[in-house]
């Protein structure tokens, strides 16, 4: 079934294949917090560690938004509705404990992939050591 968010498109496929080929192991498109009504694109469940790789299109990128020439309205206004979504997801995980890394479709999947690694792996470190300080970080990547 196919949800009004596609699942496996190409952009997230890539940034799947590049974390799994170093070594990451993760799930795909599930809740990370069950009660939250939001799917995350790559999840560890352990680390609490969420990623979304975003469209450029329907998440309003900077470098690659194009408002359709026709009925610009309506589709700017799904596009920021999307935007503040995104932003409340962000929130309500970290409010829940996790970290929410987004990509944009258009980034290196690769460098997003060690992006994820990192950020994974101190995740780990700190539930190890027991830190409850949490790592908190925003968007990665380029921002125009
Ligand atoms: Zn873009």
């Amino acid at each position: 079934m196919r949800a009004n968010k596609s699942r496996d498109t190409r952009p997230e496929l890539a940034v799947r294949r590049a974390a799994h080929a170093l070594g990451l192991r993760y799930r795909v498109s599930v809740r990370p917090v069950p009660s939250l009504r939001r799917t995350a694109d790559l999840v560890f469940t352990r680390a609490k560690v969420a990623v979304f790789v975003d469209g450029c299109f329907w998440h309003g990128c900077p470098e690659h938004h194009t408002v359709a020439v026709t009925n610009a309205g309506y589709w700017a206004a799904k596009v920021i509705r999307n935007r503040d979504r995104d932003a409340e997801t962000t929130r309500l995980l970290e409010e829940a404990g996790w970290i929410s890394l987004r990509f944009w479709e258009h980034e290196d999947p690769a460098m997003a992939a060690e992006a994820i690694r990192q950020t994974v792996v101190t995740a780990r470190q700190a539930l190890k050591s027991d830190n409850v300080t949490s790592v908190s970080q925003g968007r990665l990547g380029p921002t125009g």
